[in-house]
């Protein structure tokens, strides 16, 4: 039975394909975002119209004090979590390694790596049995990136990437007997903003031949999976992270 979710990044690509479906599988979904309030609120607007139920929040995940007040208002208003997916993240321009500065490198591992493990660390708090929660399920989205580098892209995101994998088997070990399971998903190639983000917004149709699937994946194909593992038929997987990305 689905109960209250919080999807970081919710408004846009991939979070927004989870918030939607997760709405209509039943989940009270929190969708978190930065700065795009707009897109969040026509997310939310959606969920309404198709009957679900849904609150927009802004907050940075990189920010303990916004982190904490995410978790309380979506308690608040739909009452105890049992569901997130750690989904915000970000790269910067296509640069080689030589070439990354101190700033940006702080920057990618802030949203991508320190975001990942405070929103982890919330839900942990409300979730646990050992602290009287309900137990619950925590869905970390990773990339192939963190298997296959980005060299000459972005080495320092696909290592954040890395990072996340490693949090989704320590984390899933450290409290499998509270009742929290803890998987992750690594995308492939996903038809979203983000690759204008790295100054390319046609890398997935210049890249589309390498996948051995033939084409660049959508938003929902990343969902579905999610979702999967977030729900009772996940019941018996933890500490693993599950290729969303066409064979590539
Ligand atoms: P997207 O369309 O660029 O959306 C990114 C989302 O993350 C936006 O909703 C954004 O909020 C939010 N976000 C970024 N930094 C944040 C922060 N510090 N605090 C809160 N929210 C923040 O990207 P996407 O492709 O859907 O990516 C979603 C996840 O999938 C990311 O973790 C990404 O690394 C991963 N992924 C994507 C691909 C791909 O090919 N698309 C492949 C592998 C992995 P605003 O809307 O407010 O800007």
């Amino acid at each position: 039975m689905a109960g209250t979710l919080i999807v970081t990044g919710g408004g846009r690509g991939i979070g927004a394909a989870v918030s939607m479906l997760a709405a209509a599988r039943s989940w009270r979904v929190g969708v978190n975002y930065r700065q795009n309030g707009e897109a969040a609120r026509r997310v939310v607007a959606d969920i309404d119209a198709a009957g679900g139920q849904a609150l927009a929040v802004q907050a940075d995940v990189a920010r303990p004090e916004e982190v904490e007040r995410l978790f309380h208002e979506v308690n608040t208003a739909f009452g105890p979590l049992t569901g997130l997916v750690n989904n915000a993240g970000l790269l910067e321009r296509q640069a080689r390694v030589e070439e990354l500065d101190a700033a940006r490198l702080h920057r990618v591992l802030e949203t991508n790596v320190v975001g990942a493990f405070l929103c982890a660390g919330a839900a942990v708090r409300q979730m646990s049995t050992r602290r009287g929660g309900a137990g619950g399920v925590i869905v970390n989205v990773s990339s192939r990136a963190a298997v296959l580098g980005s060299a000459g892209e972005y080495v320092d995101y696909a290592a954040a990437k890395a990072a996340v994998d490693t949090l989704t088997v320590g984390l899933a070990r450290e409290v499998a007997a509270e009742g929290i399971r803890v998987c992750g998903v690594r995308p492939g190639l996903i038809d979203t903003e983000i690759h204008a983000l790295g100054g390319e917004p046609g890398r997935v149709a210049r890249l589309s031949s390498t996948v051995p699937l033939g084409r660049g994946g959508l938003p929902a194909e990343v969902a579905h999976a999610i979702v999967w593992l977030l729900s009772a038929e996940a019941s018996y997987v933890t500490g693993t992270t599950l290729d969303v990305s066409g064979g590539r």
